[in-house]
């Protein structure tokens, strides 16, 4: 899939033409109208949880959903048709694997006929020259390849899958010989954050358009594997101080765009441009999230696109309604005038660190557990490495203690 990047969509997984928002609260009517006026810009689809990559930093849940529960081809075409309809400009396919789905094709092709841009979000190892041509000739605009390090070695043993690296190689290839931008997309933690100038080089030899220096933002897997994942500060800023610099070296050949983690920030990242302000997140069963990491607020509950029509879940739905805007936070959050900047970061971050969703996000540094939790990162990362727990069914029942 994204490799992670779900939650910073809005900053860093659309790939062209995004389309400015409406600042204006969502309200709660649905007429076509209304719909289109505030339609997400993004939809992020994650057609199936099914992978052959195991990254322990995986933003998929730990209850990985069974390919026998997906939705079908018809559900996944009548939801593409929808989204058109509702004014959503981009959808992003990803997963798991998408392409683990053999009617990919089918898909891209209603998305491609009703004038979606679309986006495949790929880990590329089961992709083949005949099927990134077939997807380009049905209208796939873009192609995200996901790295875990340039060093096959490490790359194997991130991943847990043999050879990966050259087959990732193999295809990005492939998409810039079929005329196709390309970008590529590194999440970063502590077993690979000195890679970050060479991955950065890679990119750019590829004819990559975009790199996504994505360091690992800490839900599901990745906060299984927190201990293991957590680089340093110095090693961070040491990252961050080579990144600005390539930025300005490469301007008009690579558009680098880099995800802070948040354990180091002063301020949260805006979690998905904001709860239900530009992005909707449908999982293999045809739930409709606004945001993939969503499910782990306990107690919420969420639509499904196989009961309800997506405006109306985006407009109406109770899970997007309930944190949406700024009516819903408590302070430090109600009375900061960066409310209608970060929107109080993020909530499922909340609830893990917290236990309360509306608690302000402790990535920020008006949040009165920032420092103890900060203090976590800074003794997590200088300790040894813990081993890795796999991203694969029954795999978190591996771990028994709860990081947070
Ligand atoms: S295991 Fe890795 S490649 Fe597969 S979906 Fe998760 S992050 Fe993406
Ligand atoms: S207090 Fe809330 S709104 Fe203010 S910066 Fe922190 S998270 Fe953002």
């Amino acid at each position: 899939m994204d490799e992670q990047t779900p939650k910073h969509v809005s900053e860093s997984g659309m790939p062209v033409g995004a389309r400015e928002t409406d600042d204006a609260p969502v309200e709660n009517q649905a007429n076509e109208e209304e719909a289109c006026a505030r339609a997400p810009i993004g939809m992020l689809c994650e057609l199936t949880h099914r992978c052959p990559l195991q990254c322990p930093y995986c933003s998929n849940p730990l209850d990985l959903e069974r390919a026998n529960t997906e939705m079908t081809t018809e559900q996944w075409q009548d939801l593409m048709r929808q989204a058109a309809d509702l004014g959503v400009l981009q959808i992003h396919l990803s997963g798991g694997e998408p392409a683990a789905r053999k009617d990919l094709e089918d898909i891209v092709k209603v998305a491609a006929e009703v004038g979606l841009y679309t986006n495949l979000i790929t880990a590329a190892v089961t992709l083949t020259r005949e099927r990134v041509e077939k997807l380009r000739d049905l209208g796939l605009d873009h192609v995200q390849i996901s790295i875990q390090d340039v060093e096959p070695g490490n790359a194997d043993k991130i991943s847990g899958y043999k050879n990966g690296l050259e087959k990732k190689i193999e295809v990005a290839k492939w998409v810039k010989e079929l005329g196709m931008p390309l970008t590529i997309n590194a999440p970063i933690h502590r077993h690979n954050i000195k890679s970050v100038p060479k991955m950065i080089d890679f990119a750019v030899e590829l004819g990559a358009g975009r790199i996504e220096i994505a360091h690992v933002q800490y839900y599901a897997w990745a906060l299984l594997n927190r201990a293991a994942l957590m680089p340093t500060r110095e090693g961070f800023n040491e990252a961050a101080k080579y990144v600005e610099a390539a930025r300005e070296r490469l301007k008009g050949i690579l558009v680098i765009d880099a995800v802070v983690p948040d354990y180091y920030a002063k301020y949260p990242k805006p979690c998905m441009g904001g709860w239900g302000r530009g992005i909707v997140n449908i999982t293999p069963q045809g739930r409709v999230l606004p945001c993939h990491a969503a499910e782990s607020i306990k107690g919420m509950e969420f639509d499904n696109i196989k009961d309800k029509k997506l405006a109306e879940i985006w407009l109406n739905g109770d899970a997007f309604n309930k944190y949406r805007g700024t009516s819903w936070m408590k302070e430090p959050c109600r009375s900061c005038d960066r409310k209608e900047v970060d929107y109080g970061g993020c909530r499922c971050q909340a609830f893990a660190l917290t236990g309360d969703a509306t608690n302000t996000d402790p990535a920020c540094s008006l949040s009165s557990l920032h420092e103890e939790w900060a203090n976590v990162a800074e003794k997590e990362s200088h300790a040894p490495s813990t081993d890795f727990v796999y991203r694969r069914v029954g795999g978190a029942k591996k771990a028994d203690t709860n990081p947070a």
